[in-house]
């Protein structure tokens, strides 16, 4: 049986979180996109009503919510302000190397504490030199008898600098290439860490991104997450996992581009008429709506998929490929809607464009996300 209908629990939570995006964070969204500044009595607020750490489990202090409502939660905060919105979920991200490998002792050491208040985790993975070729990393762990030294340079890192525990992948053995990249649970009271440059974004400004550096950085075998060169899996199921809400998040963006447009279409004259009386005008509008229902739906399927714990990484990554795109497409659509006044601050959708176009590049760029579609069809 095919079910598209919510059950009462979920609805609840998408109205919550609505709610939360249009009462504590839209009216913020504005400043916090200009100033670039951290949302963190937002976030306060956010772990106070549950938003945050949504999958992990209760047990740990989580949510012990699956991907599905993550998804109806993302879209609604990204809705908002997809800055805002990706900072109160991105621990699930930069947590789901420890669900995937972490030992029980680990978790309980690492994640319990996390949880317990607005603490903010990392993902660290990116070098200057290392982006979509992840087996190009510096970044090395050297094994010794008390455990490992980590140095090197990880860049465009969310919550860098103002997360209290970092998943970090290094090489145990460079000449493996991906075969020898581990990760480890860094927490960021360790001697050696530092906050480097903090990007200054075009979108998404409200989400920290730095570069974290690594400067003999020693850490116990125990902040080992599984066994030596099991990084590169550990970081591809992570990134296939969470796939399904960065879809769910450039929905949201899409969504609130669309609902501007509309409204805006339905108000300004030109001709004597609303933009809106012109059909050009209405078919970019029933356009925009089919992409984001289309992609709505295969964002769902994905986190489905996920939470059934069935195999995810095709339909993960047609799921993020397709909404990170579309979401490009309508907020720029939204733009040509307003005319003049899309290109200028004082309306929202110029805001809506700038945040889209991160999710085409996050999380494995779009290109990516064809190589291992394409994988999927052929193998
Ligand atoms: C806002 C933001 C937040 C981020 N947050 C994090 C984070 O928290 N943690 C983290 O580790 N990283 C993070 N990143 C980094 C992100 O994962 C990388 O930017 C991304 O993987 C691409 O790497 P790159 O920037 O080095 O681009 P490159 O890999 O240099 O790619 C440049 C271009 O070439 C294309 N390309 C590269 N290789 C191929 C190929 N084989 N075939 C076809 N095309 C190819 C790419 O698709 C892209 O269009 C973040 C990035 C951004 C913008």
């Amino acid at each position: 049986m095919v079910d598209f209908s919510l059950s009462d629990e979920q609805k609840a939570l998408r109205a919550l979180a609505r709610q939360f995006a249009e009462n504590e964070i839209a009216p913020l969204a504005a400043e916090h996109d200009r100033e670039a500044k951290h949302p963190s009595a937002i976030l306060e607020k956010a772990h106070s009503v549950g938003l945050m750490n949504m999958t992990i489990p209760e047990a740990l202090g989580g949510g012990g919510l699956g991907m599905m409502e993550t998804c109806l939660v993302a879209e609604e905060l990204t809705a908002a302000c997809a800055g805002i919105g990706s900072a109160i979920i991105a621990n699930t991200l930069a947590l789901t190397p420890l669900l995937v490998a972490g030992t029980r002792e680990q978790l309980e050491r690492h994640v319990r504490p996390l949880c317990a208040g607005p603490d903010l985790a990392a993902l660290c993975m990116t070098e200057p030199q290392a982006g979509s070729d992840v087996g190009a990393i510096r970044t090395t762990a050297a094994s010794r008898d008390d455990g490992y030294v980590i140095n090197g340079s990880k860049t465009l890192i969310d919550n860098g600098g103002v997360a209290q525990l970092y998943c970090v992948f290094a090489s145990t053995s460079v000449k493996k290439g991906v075969r020898g990249i581990s990760a480890f649970v860094v927490p960021f009271n360790v001697r050696g860490i530092s906050v480097g440059k903090q990007e200054d974004k075009m979108g998404q400004r409200a989400i920290n991104t730095s570069e974290v550096i690594f400067d003999n950085v020693l850490v116990s075998a125990e902040s080992r997450l599984g066994d030596e060169g099991q990084g590169f899996k550990i970081f591809l199921e992570t990134l296939s996992r969470n796939k399904p809400w960065i879809a769910a998040a450039s929905v949201g963006v899409a969504r609130a581009a669309l609902e501007a447009a509309t409204a805006y279409a339905q108000d300004r004259v030109q001709f004597g008429q609303p933009l809106a009386s012109f059909q050009a005008i209405q078919f970019k509008l029933a356009d925009m709506a089919i992409k984001i229902e289309a992609a709505r739906l295969l964002t769902w399927h994905a986190a489905w998929l996920v939470d059934q714990e069935l195999r995810h990484d095709y339909e993960s990554a047609i799921s993020k490929c397709y909404a990170s795109d579309i979401a490009m497409e309508v907020t720029t659509e939204a733009v040509q809607v307003f005319g003049g006044y899309g290109y200028i601050k004082e309306y929202p959708v110029e805001k809506y464009m700038r945040d889209a176009k991160a999710f085409q590049i996050y999380m494995g760029t779009n290109e990516i996300q064809r190589h291992i579609i394409a994988q999927g069809l052929l193998r």
